[in-house]
């Protein structure tokens, strides 16, 4: 644990955290990340896998292609001079975040009120009352019996609407206090959409209304059956402090970790060892599914390109998987003063003071971890120290308070090492979450330097 600020960087550390706003604030849902990544990805000179699967054409070192499932997670690679079953140095992080979404039948009317609303069925760990009484966009996408797609993100613009989950007023909530979450269930979280009737004479006048808008997009109510809709909070990542050291923005967990993963992958020159980047959906729900790490798809674009190497045994993957170092990069908390009981102070994350590591992660008595070895943070600990990159070496709050995953466990399971490693933040899983400017580039100089470390 160093300097809480490197000065020397200063300008470096706003420059770079400009365009890491611009990115949170444009990609707030795993597909519109998913195709961000893939066209910053071809800028860089990155060819589909498919295509190249297809046409046969074999890699070799210096060559980069990228792989997409689904639409919803993306891997890349840079393919290194020496054997894919000598390992490759992988960095992983998750691009979901909580947020609620559009149940298969959302559009309702209320009977006394008159006021449509969309029915919402939440993704990931919330505190459900932090998501009401706030401003709300609209993100997604609606696939059409054609085959045609209707992309949605409304409430992002200046003269868009925005949305909103109502709470009940204080005056009339006297025995709410402090017991808001027990309040406000799933089944509140309801977004107003509209409250202009057609006519008198219709049945639900204001949903039939609403229907009426969405025609005009090419939206019939059954389309919502075949769609991907997600309500997120509207409005872009902005600088938090007078001194501007913070920033306030939602989905930074874990998009804090996949922008510097990839800007890191981006700017390295290291051709040995065949590099790898993970950005993968479902972290926040377990992993599971077809674009989740658990997922076989990562081990069959290693196998793809194995063979596109000349390593055609099957033995190769196995190796090329056993032999990696991976860095699951994902946040952890960070300590809150606010909320300092939570806390070890000797023992967990403060915000500026670098990149935090965590050797295991899980619950209780570590129920879940991932237990990074003593020898491979030894090795990691050795490239940081000699790039003068702040690091600190944490746990997620104290003991038995509660707990959480990432998908370090899952790539653990190959045999490889693996340690958890992202940004601390403030209010994570809260609509607008609190990063540390200086954190966000030691992290991208993490990763950077991590790429490059030897056997
Ligand atoms: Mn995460
Ligand atoms: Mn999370």
């Amino acid at each position: 644990m160093k300097k809480l600020w490197n000065n020397k960087n200063h300008d470096q550390i706003f420059e770079f955290c400009e365009e890491y706003k611009d990115f949170i604030s444009q990609n707030k849902t795993e597909r519109e990340c998913v195709i961000s990544i893939r066209e910053m990805a071809k800028k860089e000179g990155y060819k589909d896998l498919k295509e190249i699967i297809n046409s046969a054409t074999p890699l070799k070192a210096g060559d980069k292609v990228y792989a997409t499932n689904l639409d919803k997670c993306i891997f890349l690679f840079k393919i290194g001079s020496r054997p894919i079953s000598d390992g490759m140095r992988i960095l992983g992080a998750h691009i979901d975040s909580p947020r609620l979404d559009l149940k298969p039948n959302p559009l309702y009317e209320d009977g006394p009120s008159k006021i449509a609303l969309f029915d919402t069925h939440y993704y990931g760990g919330i505190k459900k009352y932090q998501w009401t009484a706030l401003p709300l966009a609209i993100h997604g996408i609606v696939c059409k019996k054609d085959g045609s797609t209707i992309n949605i993100n409304i409430g992002e613009e200046a003269q868009d609407p925005v949305f909103c989950i109502t709470d009940l007023l204080p005056h009339l909530d006297r025995d709410n206090s402090r017991a808001a979450e027990n309040k406000i269930n799933g089944e509140n979280l309801n977004v107003i959409v509209g409250g202009i009737p057609v006519d008198e004479k219709t049945e639900k006048p204001v949903k039939k209304a609403i229907l009426n808008i969405l025609k005009t997009k090419n939206i019939e109510e059954d389309d919502f059956i075949s769609a991907e809709i997600e309500v997120v909070p509207a409005g872009k990542a902005r600088d938090m402090g007078l001194d501007r050291s913070f920033i306030l923005g939602y989905g930074q967990d874990d998009r804090i970790c996949a922008y510097t993963s990839l800007k890191a992958m981006f700017d390295s020159d290291e051709n040995q060892f065949t590099l790898a980047g993970m950005f993968v959906d479902k972290e926040e729900v377990g992993s599971q599914g077809a674009s989740g790490m658990q997922s076989l798809f990562f081990e069959d674009m290693v196998a793809e390109i194995a063979n596109l190497m000349g390593e055609t045994s099957p033995l190769s993957v196995r190796r090329a998987l056993r032999n990696s170092f991976m860095l699951s990069s994902d946040v952890t908390a960070g300590f809150d003063p606010n909320y300092a009981s939570a806390f070890d102070a000797n023992n967990d994350a403060f915000l500026g003071k670098g990149i935090s590591f965590n050797k295991y992660t899980g619950s209780r008595g570590k129920s879940g971890a991932n237990d990074a070895s003593p020898e491979y943070i030894a090795k990691i600990r050795e490239i940081l120290d000699k790039n003068e990159i702040n690091y600190q070496l944490t746990e997620m709050g104290k003991i038995d308070q509660g707990g959480g995953g990432t998908i370090a466990y899952i790539t653990a399971n190959y045999g490889m090492n693996v340690i958890d490693c992202g940004c601390p933040l403030l209010n994570m899983h809260a609509p607008w979450e609190i990063s540390s400017k200086t954190d966000i580039y030691d992290a991208y100089r993490c990763y950077k330097a991590f790429l490059s470390i030897k056997d």
